[in-house]
C-alpha cells in the first residue's frame, strides 16, 4: 500500500501575498515564519501509510486524548533547502535525514516510514513552496518533517494511529549574535541522556528535559547548555541540539563519541571533511577536566558547535558553576572557519560535491 502513494497537490486558496512575503524574507529570523502549506501522510495499523498530501497549511484537529499529549510519542528532523547560485533548489544528505527518522521511530515504538516516502513529502513540500526558499547567505528553507502518536486512549502502549507531516521555515542565521563566538554553561546538574535511554533519537521529550538546563544557561548569559554524561558527569556529551568539536594545536581534532549523543549529519559531514583537509579526527570520550587543563595549557585551540539549524558556530568561552574558560583569543578560529566554509560551499554549490551529498529538488 505504502510503496506507491500518490500526493494529493491542493494550493493554498489563500497563500501569504506575494509582496509581503518577499518583505517577510528580507528579515528572516529563525522558526517564527511559516510558508504556505504542508505535507501529511496518515498511518493506522490496518492501512499503514495512506492520504498523503500536501495542502494549505493549518491547524491540526486531535483528540484530547491523542496519546502524544500524554505520553509523548513523538519524534521529528531538522533538514534544509538551499538556493544555490544556479538557482537550484538543493536538499543536503536528505537520505540521512529519513534513515535517522526511522531509528528515532524505532526508539519510540512507533512505525517506521519508507525512506523514499518521507523523501517524497519533503521534495513535494519544496517544490509547492518553492517561492518560500529565500536566497543570501546563510538564508535557507528550514524542513521540520515530526510524526506525533494521534490516536485516542489512555494507557501506556505504542499508538495505533500516527500522522507524520513535513513544515517549512524560511530562515536566517540561527543565532541573533551572527557569526560571533558564543558562550555556553556546562551544566553539572542536569543530564540530558542515559545509557539505555533516548539520547540517540530525535524525540521531542529530550528536548523538554532540556529547557531547565537551558533556562540556567541563559541566566548566566550563555546562548547554549554543554551536557556531560549521566553516569559519571564527567564526559562532555553535547549541547542540547549540536554535537561539539576539539581542535588541538597538533592538527588533531576530538569529538565525543556516538552513544547517548545524537548522531548528527553535519558531525558526519565535518568529520569526513576535516580527514579530508589532512586532520587527525578521534570519536573518543574527551573529560570536562580535559577540557580545563588543556585551555589553561593553550593545547587546545579551538572550540565550535555543529548541526544543521546553526551549521558551525564557534565557541568562545564556556561557563560553569565557580569558573570560565575562554577559548583561545574568543575569536573564531581558523580551523572552525574552513571547516564552516568548505561545508557551505559543498551545500551552495561553490566548492564540489565529491561526495554526492547535494540532491537537486528542482
Ligand atoms: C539535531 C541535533 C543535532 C545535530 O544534528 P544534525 O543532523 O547535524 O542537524 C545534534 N544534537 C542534538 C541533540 C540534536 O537534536
Amino acid at each position: 500500500m505504502s510503496a506507491n502513494l500518490t500526493f494529493d497537490i491542493s494550493r493554498n486558496p489563500n497563500p501569504m501575498p506575494p509582496a509581503e512575503r518577499q518583505k517577510a524574507l528580507e528579515h528572516l529570523g529563525f522558526g517564527t515564519l511559516f510558508s504556505d502549506h504542508m505535507a501529511i501522510i496518515e498511518w493506522d495499523a490496518a492501512t499503514g501509510w495512506h492520504s498523503a498530501r500536501v495542502a494549505a497549511r493549518r491547524p491540526f484537529e486531535i483528540d484530547p486524548a491523542a496519546a502524544v499529549l500524554h505520553y509523548g510519542q513523538e519524534i521529528f528532523e531538522g533538514m534544509k533547502a538551499y538556493r544555490n547560485g544556479e538557482g537550484q533548489l538543493v536538499l543536503f544528505r536528505p537520505e540521512e535525514n529519513a534513515r535517522r527518522f526511522n531509528a528515532s521511530a524505532e526508539r519510540m515504538a512507533m512505525p517506521p516510514i519508507p525512506e523514499a516516502l518521507f523523501l517524497e513529502a519533503v521534495e513535494q513540500l519544496v517544490r509547492v513552496d518553492a517561492d518560500w526558499v529565500p536566497a543570501g547567505e546563510g538564508a535557507s528553507l528550514y524542513l521540520r518533517p515530526f510524526m506525533f502518536a494521534s490516536e485516542a486512549f489512555l494507557g501506556v502502549r505504542p499508538s495505533q494511529k500516527y500522522i507524520f507531516s513535513v513544515i517549512a521555515c524560511p530562515v536566517g542565521p540561527y543565532f541573533s549574535g551572527g557569526a560571533k563566538p558564543i558562550t555556553v554553561w556546562v551544566t553539572e546538574d542536569y543530564s540530558r541522556a542515559a545509557r539505555g535511554g533516548t539520547g540517540a533519537a530525535k524525540c521531542g521529550g529530550n528536548y523538554a528535559a532540556s529547557l531547565a538546563a537551558q533556562a540556567r544557561a541563559y541566566e548566566e548569559g550563555c546562548a547554549q547548555v554543554v551536557f556531560l554524561d549521566a553516569a559519571e558527569q564527567k564526559w562532555i556529551e553535547e549541547l542540547g541540539g549540536m554535537n561539539i568539536f576539539f581542535v588541538f594545536d597538533d592538527n588533531r581534532i576530538v569529538t565525543p563519541e556516538l552513544g547517548t549523543i545524537l548522531p548528527g549529519i553535519t558531525r558526519q559531514s565535518l568529520l569526513t571533511l576535516a580527514r579530508e583537509e589532512g586532520l587527525e579526527v578521534s570519536e573518543r570520550p574527551y573529560a570536562f577536566a580535559d577540557w580545563k587543563a588543556d585551555s589553561e595549557s593553550g593545547r587546545l585551540r579551538e572550540v565550535f558547535a555543529c548541526g544543521t539549524a546553526a551549521v558551525v558556530a564557534s565557541i568562545g568561552e564556556a561557563k560553569f558553576e565557580g569558573g570560565s574558560l575562554r577559548m583561545g583569543n574568543g575569536a573564531i578560529g581558523p580551523v572552525t572557519e574552513r571547516l564552516h566554509h568548505k561545508l557551505t560551499g559543498i551545500q551552495r554549490g561553490t566548492e564540489a560535491d565529491t561526495h554526492g551529498w547535494v540532491r537537486v529538488v528542482s
